[in-house]
């Protein structure tokens, strides 16, 4: 006997709403409508068509990454996927692993070495604040790594490593290999792998490059890359293998099904930042969490992270005493669409500032629906005073037009 047809199942229709919710989180992030058309396309993993697309990621991705011959690969997955992709074909089990953990993220790799069974050593920065020079220096000289992993923007906490450059070139010193989880921050602003040496930078489809989840890219080093061909031993990983990954990814032949869709929607997703250049995506980016920021502040309430180590990609905002995040979150979902994140730990929300989040309309609809949300539930907030300062930090910034807006020579 089969078992029953299920009942009540019903179609997306009747469980998604009318509009859709404005994405204003921690990610995923909304997608530009010539994303979402690459995405809704299927053809064949292994033809010429697709071979010609793979060609263009990777040279686009090397734009992307600032590497002039770095090793590129993608991955089916999310960029938790290419993190575990970076460590296990750079930590051999049983060599030493510096982990500079400064909050969720960045200690998701110190795990992913631990289960490889590497020796790790974890630097714990304090919260809310950036790494130091001067410890990682010195952790380096006592510890001797083989790798390090770091994160550019801890997305959990809202911090940003600034001086990731600086302890990339101590790493590089000392002779460590260094893992840069730049999944929140690629393409929101600067990072350069070749400049700053870096030998693995990851990133995810669904924050920085404002494509969908699930689809993910990993850049090697040639330093990075000679390790891995130099390993004598098999890798635990079959997926994750960035040997049997280059099969697909270089010499047109079979690994895994691709992800087509994913890589034609991180093309798309790619193509956009090329015509955008990085210089003006960075401005953009820096310039509308600026804004945002000076909004925030202006309605009266406070930003989680000093200045000096706050990350611009994704906004901490604290929640005052008398609320809870989470009836904030669900009021501005339900009466203003628009979805903001809570957090993993602090009592904060996060605001993301991640590819079309950056956008003025997007932020003005933002920021009204968060002081209105907080207001309905009996904060003493400045709304007309948050949406001004907003409007003046935006209007001292000369806008770049949406690539799309640019086409059709709308005046601004
Ligand atoms: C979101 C995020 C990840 C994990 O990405 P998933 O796609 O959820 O696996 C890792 N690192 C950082 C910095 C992130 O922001």
């Amino acid at each position: 006997m089969l078992i029953q047809v299920p009942e009540r199942i019903v179609p997306l229709d009747s469980i998604l709403p009318d509009e859709p919710l404005l994405m204003m989180g921690a990610g995923p992030v909304p997608i530009p409508a010539r994303v979402a058309a690459a995405n809704g396309i299927v053809i064949n993993h292994l033809g010429d068509t697709m071979a010609q697309i793979i060609e263009q990621v990777k040279i686009m991705s090397r734009y992307v990454f600032q590497t002039r011959n770095g090793h590129i690969l993608g991955v089916a997955g999310p960029g938790s996927a290419a993190m575990e992709m970076a460590v296990a074909n750079l930590v051999v089990p049983g060599s030493k692993v510096l982990s500079v953990c400064n909050g969720f993220f960045s200690s998701r790799l110190a795990e992913m070495a631990q289960r490889l069974e590497a020796e790790v050593v974890k630097l714990q920065v304090a919260e809310g604040e950036a790494a130091s020079l001067e410890k990682v220096e010195a952790y380096l000289q006592q510890h001797k790594p083989q790798v390090l992993t770091i994160v550019q923007g801890e997305t959990s906490n809202t911090v940003c490593n600034h001086n990731l450059a600086q302890i990339a070139a101590l790493a590089k010193q000392h002779d460590c290999l260094v893992i840069v989880d730049a999944v929140c921050t690629l393409s929101t602003m600067p990072l350069e792998m070749d400049e700053w040496g870096i030998d693995a930078v990851i990133t995810g489809g669904q924050k920085g490059l404002s494509c969908i989840p699930g689809i993910s890219l990993i850049g090697f080093s040639d330093r990075a890359w000679q390790h891995i061909q130099s390993r004598k031993d098999q890798l635990r990983h079959w997926c994750l293998d960035a040997k049997l990954a280059e099969q697909f990814w270089y010499k047109k032949s079979y690994h895994y099904t691709a992800p087509v869709s994913g890589i034609l929607a991180i093309h798309e997703a790619m193509r956009l930042i090329i015509n955008e250049t990085l210089p003006i995506r960075y401005e953009r980016h820096l310039r509308c969490s600026q804004a945002l920021q000076a909004g925030i502040e202006a309605l009266g309430l406070q930003l989680y992270v000093e200045p000096s180590a706050r990350l611009n990609s994704v906004v901490g905002i604290n929640v005052p005493a008398g609320v809870e995040g989470k009836a904030i979150l669900k009021y501005m979902s339900a009466r203003y669409r628009v979805e903001i994140s809570g957090s993993f730990g602090p009592n904060i929300i996060r605001i993301g500032q991640m590819g079309e989040q950056c956008r003025a309309h997007n932020l003005f609809r933002t920021l009204h629906a968060l002081g209105a949300s907080f207001i309905s539930m009996g904060q003493q907030l400045d709304l007309p005073a948050g949406v001004a300062a907003l409007e003046s930090t935006l209007d001292k910034y000369e806008f770049p037009l949406h690539p799309e807006v640019e086409k059709l020579s709308i005046a601004r």
